[in-house]
């Protein structure tokens, strides 16, 4: 059977700004290659876990290929239809089928409108309902994730982060999706309560049958609640495997360096960086030659700065590194300058 989501080289490059101080300076203007070839399957009620640093281009993997921006190049297929080709009709269904929850409970959610009118209004967009069976959906939801019905009259700013979050996650859930794109959704919360959302999540899996891209730079979040997991960087998927793979077998340089990060006591602290690397993640606008970790990899050699690994990956060895190919003339490379030689 297809998989419920299928996305296939997605690009989303964009110009800064919109690039005016460049054409001001009759310049072309820099593009930023947010989202370079990025390719993944999501199964029906599967789990994917999408992990890097902040800025590789994981949200805007997920905002792209549900439509919320334009793709620069690539294809996505929910449920085997083209996700990009679809008309008016369509997409409108689309959209009642896949959702989006987003990190900050504080700034999605409008603080002009009460719990109840935040979750009945995606019925109220698709026009399902009279007002009062959409009141009594929005009371059954803010139930069903924990809160009780006799909050639906209360503003944002009357409930904590987490039941912030819980009310974005029943917005999510009122058009009864399949698919729900979860963008970091406990990175804004404090560690006590990210448990308990994470939780919430998984219970609505199993009950209502749900698939989930799940995006997060923790990657001990990912571990909790993925089945499988792509890690992201600068814009590529550098490494995807079955969870458990991932954690006890790491096979890309940038997966091991992430996993040697995990234990610090600021896991968790929203942004933060590999510090387990040498110098820092290079710009999008103009990422490194050849493999794009050349300039951070431990065991970066010559080789590395002049083919791209992802030439060697497939879905026999899910990883763009030449060290996974035991003949490849890496081997007999140098070691650059930075690098251990291993
Ligand atoms: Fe490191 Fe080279 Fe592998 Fe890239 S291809 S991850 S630079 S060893
Ligand atoms: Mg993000």
């Amino acid at each position: 059977t297809d998989p419920l989501l299928r996305v296939e080289d997605l690009r989303k490059h964009y110009v800064d700004g919109g690039g005016l101080l460049d054409r001001v300076l009759g310049e072309e203007p820099d593009r930023v290659r947010a989202v370079d070839g990025v390719s993944f399957e999501v199964e029906q009620g599967e789990t994917l876990g999408l992990v890097g640093e902040s800025g590789c281009g994981k949200s805007t993997t997920g905002e792209t290929l549900l439509r919320l921006r334009d793709p620069t190049d690539g294809a996505a297929y929910f449920d085997g239809d083209d996700v990009f080709a679809m008309d008016e009709t369509e997409l409108r269904d689309f959209r009642t089928r896949a959702q989006i929850v987003f990190q900050d409970p504080f700034s999605s959610l409008d603080p002009r409108m009460t719990a109840g009118q935040t979750i009945a209004e995606p019925l109220r967009i698709h026009d399902i309902g009279t007002t009062a069976e959409r009141r009594e959906r929005a009371m059954e939801l803010l139930e069903r994730v924990g809160l009780s019905a006799d909050q639906f009259d209360r503003y944002p700013h009357e409930f904590s982060g987490g039941q912030r979050q819980r009310i974005g996650i029943a917005r999510a859930l009122a058009l009864e999706p399949d698919l729900i794109v979860c963008d970091e959704p406990v990175s804004a919360l404090d560690v006590s309560v990210q448990a308990q959302v994470l939780n919430l999540l998984e219970d609505l899996q199993e009950d209502l049958g749900l698939t989930y891209l799940f995006i997060a730079h923790d990657l001990s979040v990912v571990r909790h609640i993925s089945d499988r997991v792509a890690v992201m960087y600068l814009g590529e998927i550098v490494e995807t495997g079955p969870v458990d793979r991932i954690f006890e077998d790491p096979r890309h340089p940038y997966t091991q360096a992430l996993l040697e990060s995990v234990p610090r006591a600021d896991a968790s602290e929203y942004g933060r960086r590999v510090d387990a690397l040498p110098g820092d993640v290079p710009s999008p606008r103009d990422p490194p030659a050849g493999c794009r970790f050349h300039t951070r990899c431990p065991h970066a050699r010559e080789a590395c700065t002049a083919e791209d690994p992802h030439a060697i990956a497939d879905d026999e060895n899910p990883v763009a590194c030449f060290r996974t190919v035991d003949d490849h003339p890496y081997w007999e490379s140098e070691p650059l300058e930075h690098a251990d030689g291993d």
